[in-house]
């Protein structure tokens, strides 16, 4: 009988599909006991996680383990290798956040257009002259970078293209064509496209090759009194090197999602900046996005044990082959 661990909260939706499904034991955050999570991964085929590490100290009593599911997409929080030397499948929800998380860049990108932040907050202060001395633009006609075409980067050059904009992309692992063939421009030239851009928006993975990707030299090669959006990972971003970008006005504002050190540290510097938006990660967490992922999770992990693995659904592959 298949045991499964929930480590963290998840919708109900998904503790419910794991509690209904046939055979199937659960422990779950508020049914569990008050062991630690390592103690009550002995005996466990599945587990869930949302923000827990997985380790090789997490991993050391699970001698059952086979499949451990992310609730979202990014892993950065995983140690794959640890898994696949045990032979334990990754698997993510690829699809069930991504409509989310397209939907706050565009969010972002209208924010700074409109500069909703600091206007909101002098109307609420009494001074409604500050109609009169906000400087705002639309969307449209304007140009977009998108830095990687996949399941988040294809949706926000399809909003940007309704709202009326030139969508570049960049994404050096794609061929052109499947961008081109997709209706927009593809940038080989990572620096070309970053010249044309009036807003760059970042949604590739976070690894060796993207840690520290916007940096200076991105910075200085993105147009004059451009914005940045960053709704990946805070770890492609120097965050030095864009708060000085933002205060001497190189670019004109920033939206992020997500911090280089995640929960924030208190008093960073940039967050005094007026051009800056940031929103605490969640751009993933929508109503639907939170469902859709605690759902997604749940069939994945029962699926698996039931030898019916959604292989797209897997990040270390090599396991199913082994
Ligand atoms: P994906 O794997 O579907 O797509 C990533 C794309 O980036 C791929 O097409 C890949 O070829 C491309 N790419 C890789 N390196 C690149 C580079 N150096 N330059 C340009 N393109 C490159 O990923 P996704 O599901 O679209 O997720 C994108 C990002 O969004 C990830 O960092 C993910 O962790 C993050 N994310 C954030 C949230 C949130 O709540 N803020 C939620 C979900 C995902």
């Amino acid at each position: 009988m298949p045991h499964i661990v929930v480590a963290d909260p998840i919708h109900p939706d998904g503790i419910e599909r794991l509690r209904t499904a046939p055979g199937v034991t659960l422990d779950h955050p508020a049914a569990a006991t008050a062991a630690p999570l390592a103690e009550r991964l002995q005996g466990a085929d599945g587990l869930i996680v949302r923000g827990t590490a997985v380790d090789e100290a997490l991993l050391a009593k699970a001698e059952r383990l086979r499949v451990v599911c992310r609730h979202g997409v990014g892993y950065d929080l995983v140690d794959v290798p640890a898994l696949t030397r045990r032979g334990i499948a990754l698997m993510i929800t690829p699809e069930a956040n991504a409509a989310s998380v397209a939907e706050h860049a565009l969010m972002l990108m209208l924010n700074l257009a409109r500069n909703v932040v600091p206007v909101s907050a002098a109307v609420r202060r009494g001074e409604w002259r500050v109609r009169g001395q906000s400087s705002t633009f639309e969307l449209g006609g304007r140009t977009v970078l998108v830095f990687g075409f996949g399941r988040i980067g294809t949706r926000v050059a399809r909003l940007c293209a309704a709202f009326g904009m030139r969508v570049l992309v960049h994404d050096p692992y794609l061929p052109a064509g499947t961008i081109r063939g997709a209706g927009y421009e593809a940038v080989v030239d990572r620096d070309a496209g970053l010249a044309q851009a009036d807003i760059v928006t970042v949604h590739v993975p976070a690894n060796e090759s993207t840690r520290g990707m916007v940096d200076a030299a991105f910075l200085s090669r993105m147009k004059q009194g451009a914005v940045l959006i960053n709704t990946a990972r805070g770890t492609l971003v120097d965050e030095a090197a864009l708060e000085a970008a933002l205060r001497s006005g190189r670019l004109a504002a920033a939206g992020l999602d997500v911090l280089r050190v995640e929960p924030m540290v208190q008093g960073l510097p940039m967050l005094e900046l007026d051009n800056l938006v940031v929103t605490p990660h969640v751009a993933a967490s929508t109503a639907e996005g939170l469902r859709r992922m605690a759902w997604d999770s749940a069939g994945n992990v029962l699926d698996f044990l039931a030898g019916r693995a959604d292989r797209d659904a897997v990040v270390n592959g090599e396991v199913l082959k082994a």
